[in-house]
């Protein structure tokens, strides 16, 4: 995610980096080069030059610390300013009342329908709430039958009227239909263009007014940039929307869409959707993007992430295993499984800090550990359980189970071994006790 953003931004403090302490002059060409970067990851020139000139202003005004250089001290007001440019801190959903309406609206093709089926997943899984879906779509066939889709993948209740073509009354039964049904959340999918238009927008702001909603939530797909901007200030104009949804933050984003919205509409940006799964959504928090964009990662969110799927059970069985040394490949699957839930692989190593950069390059598809489940699967619950009774014959018959190469099998069992080796070197360390989510 921003990786050329991130280079750029990194390059810049290098020249300041052997500086005693920073002055007007020597500033300058940092400055400068932080311009350059955000204005080439699509950030509007103005915005770009009123943050530098606050970074500016803030840098030479600053007290000279002794326990950090010039270097880091600009880091840390970058970093500040870039959060501060995304909105300072996270922005709540309002979903009070009985039932809560959330109306969502963007162009077509930004993700409108996948993120209102994300977002009922969300609240249904995450916030204990029982949403509605409604399809106000009149135009497109196709678009109810997505939504049914989603809802049908998620467990959530879709309500649509194919033979309606009245908009505002959809969406007025559809809370009706929550009512009735004890749904405390109904999330309003409304038809998009490919380009604003006067029909698009009086149709949305006639359910809007009809509706009365929590929240309007704008979705707009972050790889358009400025365009993002452009659509966003049209549609807050009309809609005076609550929120920004962007979307499809897994592309190839330079992420003038996710530094400008705020400055441009001001309104927050309350969700990032980054892929095409249900559970790919995360609330929007600036401080934490600001820290990847720096590539500083986002260890805060990794460990929600984890905690998330962890189960508490199963963790202490796990301990237990660990410390008694009999740790399986059937422990192993779980954890895979377990990492495997956490989300988009590329996406969790970016919050690892350092570790998307070193990692830009690398394809990690989210098969990347098939090879490894197929051998673990090749093998009978007796050999998962008692790694030791592998022998070379049986190791061939993984092979041939597994579709892998004999030398595949044995890298595999080496590392386990491996694995298992500095496990039981922890244990015997005092610092056993502090592996992440066990021995506590
Ligand atoms: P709508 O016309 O606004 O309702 O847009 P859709 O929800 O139908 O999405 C348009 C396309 O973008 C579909 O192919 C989605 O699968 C895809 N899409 C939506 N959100 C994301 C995302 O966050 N990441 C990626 N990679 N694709 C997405």
């Amino acid at each position: 995610m921003f990786q050329n953003l991130s280079e750029r931004l990194e390059s810049a403090f290098k020249n300041i980096k052997g500086e005693g302490r920073i002055t007007e002059l020597n500033i300058a060409a940092t400055v400068k080069d932080i311009r350059r970067a955000l204005v080439d990851a699509d950030v509007n020139y103005k915005i770009a030059k009123e943050f530098t000139d606050t970074v500016k202003d803030k840098a030479i005004g600053s007290k000279v610390l002794l326990a950090v250089n010039p270097g880091q001290q600009m880091v840390k007001i970058v970093q500040d300013e870039l959060a501060e440019l995304m909105g300072g801190t996270e922005a709540e959903l309002d979903i009070k009342g009985s039932p809560a309406v959330i109306l969502i609206a963007g162009l077509q093709g930004s993700g409108k329908t996948t993120f209102s089926g994300k977002l009922a997943n969300y609240l249904k899984t995450k916030k204990g709430k029982s949403p509605l879906l409604a399809a106000a779509d009149i135009y497109r066939p196709a678009a109810i039958d997505q939504l049914t889709v989603l809802g049908g993948q998620i467990g959530v209740d879709v309500y649509s009227e194919r033979e309606n073509k009245d908009a505002v009354a959809i969406a007025q039964n559809a809370i009706k239909e929550a009512k009735a049904k004890n749904k405390n959340v109904v999330i309003i999918d409304t038809a998009g263009r490919l380009a604003i238009d006067e029909v698009l927008m009086t149709e949305v702001a006639n359910i809007r007014n009809a509706v009365t909603p929590n929240e309007i939530l704008f979705v707009v797909d972050s790889m358009t940039g400025q365009d993002a901007v452009n659509t966003a200030k049209a549609f807050n104009d009309r809609l005076d929307f609550t929120g920004v949804v962007l979307t499809k933050l897994d592309g190839d984003t330079r992420g003038g869409a996710a530094l400008s919205i705020k400055y441009t509409v001001n309104k927050p940006i309350k969700f990032v959707s980054s892929g095409e799964k249900m559970d790919t959504l995360d609330v929007f928090y600036p401080d934490r993007m600001a820290q990847r964009i720096l590539g500083m990662g986002d260890i805060t969110s990794l460990v929600e992430k984890a905690q998330a799927q962890f189960d508490e059970e199963q963790a202490k069985k796990l301990e237990k295993k660990i410390r008694k040394n009999q740790f399986d490949f059937e422990d192993f699957k779980q954890q895979l499984e377990q990492i495997k839930k956490m989300g988009n692989l590329k996406d969790l190593m970016g919050m690892i800090p350092g570790m998307g950069k070193a990692m830009k390059d690398i394809e990690i598809s989210d098969d990347a550990f098939k090879g490894v489940e197929a051998i673990i699967n090749s093998m009978t619950p007796q050999e998962r359980a008692n790694p030791d009774l592998i022998s070379q014959s049986r190791r061939m018959r993984i092979a041939k189970g597994s579709g892998k190469d004999i030398a595949e099998v044995n890298a595999f069992m080496k590392q386990f071994e491996q694995m298992k080796q500095m496990m039981s070197m922890m244990n015997k360390m005092p610092m056993g006790r502090m592996m992440p989510g066990l021995g506590r």
